[in-house]
């Protein structure tokens, strides 16, 4: 990627966003018109959509990237274990205290039994929660027998076919990469994938069982789990150490633990991120009004200054981008919330320096300390493994940080990452000395300009930088 364009250092947004591809954006004019909005990581979700279809918006995504001279983060986002009921015609009227019975693929309306996509009975047990559509008919498990499941409603309410079913007390350690997970996955290491989303993660063993997966694929997508279970929030230190990024499932999650928890577990996964110098994305309903509405609701506005001010790396619009009538108005706004919000406060970010007591962290902090002292118009980190940018970002240095790679795959990977802009520099050109010369040639920097760079003799391996520069560009 050449870099025609000079990147504006002195006004561009800090945190990221993510926006879904989906039906409403399944063009390449629509996705190049989603980047140029600002949007730094495109999702897809393979809950929904075909491989064909795939594939084409990734070479679309790919494309549109190119043109605009903007690296841009693909993820692919599993299912996992997403139960749904089967199908049925018309409606299911429930009543309060009404004993329920499901089985999979059952015939409804011949037995009365309704039908899952997904054979409960294997999974629960008594006294477990069922939950139907998004939390809105909640059932407790009265017994599990020759494969039905009979359940008790606590409150009445009407079910269509496909509803979703949440599960918050089954225990899936071990069994959340289903095997349609498996077959996206092998689809996924064909295609230029940057990250592979995790949904209902249990513990740190699934992650681990994907980056098996993953490196036998020969893939070199980084994982990012999704938290959206009681369980994940039990294990998030653990999550945090096997995984690469983590995102706040909030559809999910406000399901599975009470909502009146979830502000704090995304204050408190966020703070972690920082102190794990792991990017943190904030997820859904950022902007939900506007899936028909052009206008934000107050509250949106403010729930997307709050993700900005306590730290977070990213913020994700789901059925806004996906499905929405006003795509690229909801990418416009979270823009302008952001960037009126990074201006006008200084992050309040939660975490602990404690655990930041190893090399590669007091180097991070070196960099970050120099740069603000002398004024430095940017902090340049050489890197071939994204650590050291992505270590310094953590500090929530106020200072650009401009990553230089070789790697594009590790350009694309930086988009979501706070405040990190990547440049890909061609392989012949490594030597610090050129650095420079090369950034003012590519009219990066401009004459004059201080900058402070982070490098090591051993690009790519973790922990290695060990210089620290102070240049002007001449
Ligand atoms: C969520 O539940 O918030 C989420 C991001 O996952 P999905 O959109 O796959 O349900």
């Amino acid at each position: 990627m050449e870099h025609g364009n000079p990147i504006k250092l002195n006004n561009y947004k800090h945190t990221k966003i993510i926006a879904t591809i989906g039906p409403s954006t399944n063009s390449y004019e629509l996705i190049e018109s989603l980047i140029k909005a600002g949007a730094n990581g495109l999702r897809l979700n393979f809950s929904h959509g075909d491989y064909e279809e795939r594939k084409q918006q990734i070479l679309w995504i790919r494309e549109a990237s190119e043109k605009l001279k903007k690296p841009v983060a693909i993820i692919q986002d599993l299912q996992g274990p997403k139960m749904r009921l089967g199908d049925f015609i018309g409606t299911i009227n429930i009543e309060k205290a009404q004993e329920l019975r499901f089985a999979l693929g059952s015939d409804y309306p011949e037995s009365g039994i309704i039908p899952t996509q997904y054979d409960l009975s294997k999974k629960v047990k008594r006294g477990e929660r069922l939950y139907l559509a998004d939390g809105k008919i909640i059932c407790q498990i009265t017994s599990v027998r020759d494969g039905i499941v009979y359940a008790k409603s606590e409150n009445s309410g009407v079910i269509i076919r496909r509803k979703s079913i949440n599960l918050p007390d089954t225990d899936f350690a071990g069994d959340v990469i289903t095997d349609k997970d498996k077959r996206d996955l092998v689809f996924g290491s064909t295609q230029d994938i940057d990250y592979v989303a995790l949904s209902f993660v249990q513990t740190e063993k699934e992650i681990e069982g994907l980056r098996k997966i993953l490196n036998n694929l020969g893939s070199h997508s980084k994982i990012i789990a999704k938290i959206e279970t009681k369980s994940a929030i039990n294990h998030l230190d653990d999550i945090f150490y096997a995984s690469d990024a983590v995102m706040v499932a909030r559809g999910d999650l406000a399901i599975e633990v009470p909502y009146e928890s979830v502000p704090i577990v995304q204050r408190k996964i966020i703070g972690l991120g920082l102190e794990h110098c792991k990017p943190t994305i904030v997820a859904t309903q950022m902007l939900h009004s506007m899936t028909d509405s052009p206008e934000p609701t107050r509250a949106e506005v403010s729930d997307i200054a709050t993700a900005v001010l306590v730290g977070a790396d990213s913020v994700m619009l789901s059925d806004e981008t996906a499905n929405g009538e006003y795509p690229l108005e909801a990418v416009k706004v979270m823009k302008k919330v952001i960037m009126y919000t990074e201006k006008n406060a200084p992050l309040k970010t939660v975490f602990s320096e404690a655990t930041k007591h190893n090399r590669q962290a007091a180097i991070s902090r070196a960099v970050n300390n120099l740069a603000i002292s002398i004024n430095a118009k940017a902090i340049v980190a050489e890197t071939q493994s994204g650590h050291t940018p992505i270590n310094i970002s953590s500090l929530r240095s106020p200072v650009p940080i401009l990553a230089v790679t070789n790697n594009p795959k590790i350009a694309q990977q930086l988009a979501i990452v706070y405040s990190i802009k990547s440049l890909i520099r061609p392989v012949n050109k490594l030597t610090l000395d050129r650095l420079t010369d090369w950034l003012s040639q590519n009219k990066i920097l401009s004459k004059g300009d201080v900058i402070v760079t982070a490098s090591g003799k051993y690009p790519g391996i973790v922990g290695t930088t060990d210089t620290i520069k102070v240049r002007m560009i001449e």
